[in-house]
């Protein structure tokens, strides 16, 4: 069905023109006609699905023009991504003169302060600094027709689930409600039945499976040869760009150091670092000053960050959710991307368990000419586990050096 067909104002029909989409995603198709009915909207969609035009295309078409507001609300956890997402609202309102504005913490309150006061129709925000605007009185949420919550779950796991509840207290009782969430744990099914009305929920298929496009293996390996591993793949993987995961922030910025000394663009994103750094961060990777962004996995999630030919995990994810949210950095819009995990022996348990999540077992492989040392992860498998031992040649694999395709020698 093309976008003309789902009832969307003309202004946002040409929206989508401009931005070069031409048919709705799956979750589109789904949630633009509920949203347009007035009905209250959980989904639930793998990143890179086109998730934010799901919700901002029906809101902006019911919107009209300029109003004092701000009429819609859209909550998100943190700046990145409130920044991503007020930048999709001015996109597809382009052929609109609704004003959209974001405010986020770490930078001053001058300019979000004005952009208040003059009048907007769409503010994107998050929890807390919102709610210092709300005190301060810069300006009230009474006007509020729709809200969003977006990436509910990440809010939660960052402890804003009480300041979401008294910002929700300051909107209007009657209003639309929409909630996109990964999972949906205890905690925000209360939220869902105390923010809102009979909601219908949208579940897009295989939201638990990686993109297809997304050709993903495993590198075993011991625990102390995984920086000079990761320093090697870069070294032999044929990238455009590429984002390492680390568990912490500490990891992020040694791993960082470590990759520039190799003489690699680096850019590294995590909490600690200011506002304006991590902006730069994001700039400078997505216009390609920089070719790897070392990132942790808060500060990078949701991020829609183009190109990604390749992710390296460094460490395994902790949550297997958080796997296919890593690796959905790659294989977006449809071009392949490569995503490599790099997996220590105490790994096997978490490994274990994002393979029953994803109801798939991944590849374990080993990177030619790389001296590897033992770890008891190169073992000969029990019957049906895939190991090293049992690779085939992976496909389009953009690796110069090659797979080791032979058995895995085992310790005497
Ligand atoms: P999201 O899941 O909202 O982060 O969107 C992921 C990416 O898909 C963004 O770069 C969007 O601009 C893009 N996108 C959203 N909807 C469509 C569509 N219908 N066709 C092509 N690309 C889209």
């Amino acid at each position: 069905m093309p976008f003309t067909k789902l009832g969307l104002s003309e202004a946002m029909v040409h929206g989508v023109k401009a931005m070069g989409y031409v048919e709705p995603t799956p979750i589109q198709l789904r949630v633009i006609p509920s949203i347009l009915a007035g009905q209250d909207v959980i989904g639930s969609a793998q990143t890179g699905t086109g998730k934010t035009a799901a919700f901002a295309l029906p809101i902006l078409s019911q919107l009209g023009s300029h109003a004092p507001g701000p009429r819609v609300l859209v909550l998100e956890p943190t700046r990145e991504l409130a920044a991503q997402v007020e930048t999709a609202f001015r996109d597809l309102a382009r052929f609109t003169d609704l004003r959209v504005a974001v405010v986020y913490g770490g930078v001053g309150y001058g300019v979000q302060t004005s952009a208040m006061r003059s009048g907007v129709d769409v503010l994107v925000a998050t929890p807390g600094r919102l709610l210092d605007h709300l005190q301060r009185g810069t300006f009230k949420l009474d006007a509020v027709q729709f809200l969003v919550l977006d990436e509910a779950d990440r809010m939660l796991d960052m402890g804003f689930l009480p300041d979401v509840r008294r910002i929700v207290e300051r909107c209007p009782r009657q209003r639309h409600t929409s909630l996109f969430s990964a999972t949906i744990p205890p905690e925000i099914d209360s939220l869902v039945k105390w923010a809102m009305k009979s909601p219908q929920t949208v579940e897009i298929g295989m939201r638990r499976r990686p993109a297809e496009t997304v050709k993903h293996v495993i590198y075993p390996v011991a625990d102390d040869q995984k920086a000079d591993l990761l320093r090697d793949l870069l070294e032999r993987v044929n990238y455009d760009s590429v984002i390492v995961f680390c568990r912490t922030k500490h990891r992020a910025d040694r791993i960082g150091m470590m990759l520039r000394k190799n003489n690699h663009a680096v850019a590294v994103l995590h909490s600690n670092r200011t506002q304006r750094e991590r902006e730069d961060a994001l700039r400078g990777f997505r216009d390609g000053r920089f070719e790897v962004l070392v990132a942790t996995d808060i500060a990078a999630r949701g991020l829609d960050i183009a190109n990604v030919s390749h992710v390296i995990n460094f460490d395994v994810p902790q949550h297997p959710e958080d796997y296919v949210h890593r690796i959905g950095r790659t294989g977006r819009a449809e071009a392949s991307g490569d995503a490599f995990t790099l997996m220590v022996a105490e790994d096997e348990s978490h490994v274990r368990a994002i393979e029953r999540f994803i109801g798939q077992q991944v590849e374990r492989v080993k990177l030619g000419d790389f001296t590897y040392r033992y770890t008891r992860l190169f073992e000969q498998p029990k019957a049906g586990e895939a190991t090293a031992t049992t690779v085939q040649k992976v496909r389009g694999a953009r690796i110069r050096g090659g797979y080791f395709y032979g058995p895995v020698r085992r310790r005497r």
